[in-house]
């Protein structure tokens, strides 16, 4: 198997497809996920995204009237599915890696499972706080940024593991993804301190970039442009969500920071129902598809959210 910076490569300057999947809810079943699935290899997408989700907290009201305070994990089983994604479809799998929940040895030992399986690629984040806290608190001898966990999986790479310098270490030979917001990550201050940090995460030894979605095509060029000033080298992939329902036009920008073009506004209000702002949302991103293939993006990274057959509709124009 591959690595996504030598899929980007081997395109030779061609856009590519790719997709991210979220793990389905506890207890459901793998089966509706690789249905989803199915349909979208007809484009060949050389690598999947699967998505991390850290433990939550919550409190549950007893019969006897106290509160019983619960971890629990809604979405687990990122490992298994990579490795389902990795021997059904022969696809590379992307593995999110957190820093959020975990000590470095636990994302040591998360790192020497991956190896093991035969995952070449993981996509390193910082993770958002746990819920319900609104900030994010790094695990006891975890880390609070990513580039500390690009770090750490760099030092992998070069045989350097975690308290065991006294013998020579097998490296693992992970290509190393992060993540990147074209309309700034909603903690910065400014882009500037966004960028700063972003060419650390590259410094650290990153080999890609995935935007955050966007919906403003110059937002991303922009973007782009930038991380070219500032000495960021490497392939900057745009990250797309064709928006599906009216609701989304309030909920995407609060979830993710950021913002609806008046164009797309006024063609999802005029819409009498979820099936036309659909079809809307389709229409949007092919358009947006159309111009970031033509200025050359590496690829076109779609953000699933549990559904496929927008995402065909819009790779058949495109691919
Ligand atoms: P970082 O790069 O660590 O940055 C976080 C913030 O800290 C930024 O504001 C940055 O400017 C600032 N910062 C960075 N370094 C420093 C420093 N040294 N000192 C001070 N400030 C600093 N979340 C999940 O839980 N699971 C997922 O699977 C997942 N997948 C994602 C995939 C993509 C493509 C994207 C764009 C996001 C994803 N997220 C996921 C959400 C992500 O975890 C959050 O956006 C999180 O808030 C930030 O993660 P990061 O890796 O960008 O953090």
């Amino acid at each position: 198997m591959a690595k996504v910076a030598d899929h980007i490569r081997r395109a030779n300057g061609k856009t590519i497809f790719s997709i991210e999947v979220i793990p389905p809810i506890k207890g459901d079943n793998l089966k509706n996920l690789l249905d989803n699935i199915e349909p979208l290899l007809e484009f060949k997408p050389p690598f999947i995204d699967v998505t991390y989700h850290r433990e939550e907290y919550i409190e549950r009201p007893e019969p006897d009237g106290t509160i019983r305070k619960i971890i629990t994990r809604k979405r687990p089983g990122t490992v298994g599915i990579c490795s389902a994604i990795l021997h059904k479809f022969g696809v590379d799998p992307v593995p999110h890696v957190l820093c959020g929940g975990f000590t470095k040895e636990e994302t040591e030992d998360f790192l020497i499972d991956l190896h093991y399986l035969g995952i070449d690629n993981v996509l390193v984040l910082r993770g958002d706080p746990a819920k319900p806290f609104d900030t994010f608190k790094p695990k006891n001898n975890g880390y609070s940024y990513a580039s500390e966990l690009v770090a750490q999986v760099a030092n992998m790479n070069r045989g350097i593991y975690l308290h065991d310098s006294d013998h020579t270490m097998t490296p693992s030979d992970f290509c190393i993804g992060v993540a990147a917001y074209p309309e700034k990550h909603f903690e910065a201050v400014d882009h500037e301190t966004d960028f700063k940090y972003l060419k650390l995460k590259i410094d650290k030894g990153a080999d890609y970039i995935v935007t955050q979605m966007f919906f403003d095509n110059q937002k991303y060029f922009d973007f782009v442009k930038r991380c070219r000033e500032a000495g960021i080298t490497v392939p900057i992939i745009p990250g797309l969500k064709p928006l599906s329902t009216r609701k989304q036009l309030q909920v995407l920008p609060r979830l993710f920071h950021l913002e609806m073009p008046s164009d797309l506004v006024r063609a999802v209000d005029a819409c009498d129902n979820d099936a036309q702002a659909r079809q809307v949302g389709v229409e949007w991103c092919i358009q947006q598809c159309r111009e970031l293939t033509q200025a050359g993006a590496p690829g076109l990274h779609f953000y699933t959210m549990g559904k496929s057959d927008n995402i065909v509709q819009i790779a058949r124009e495109i691919f």
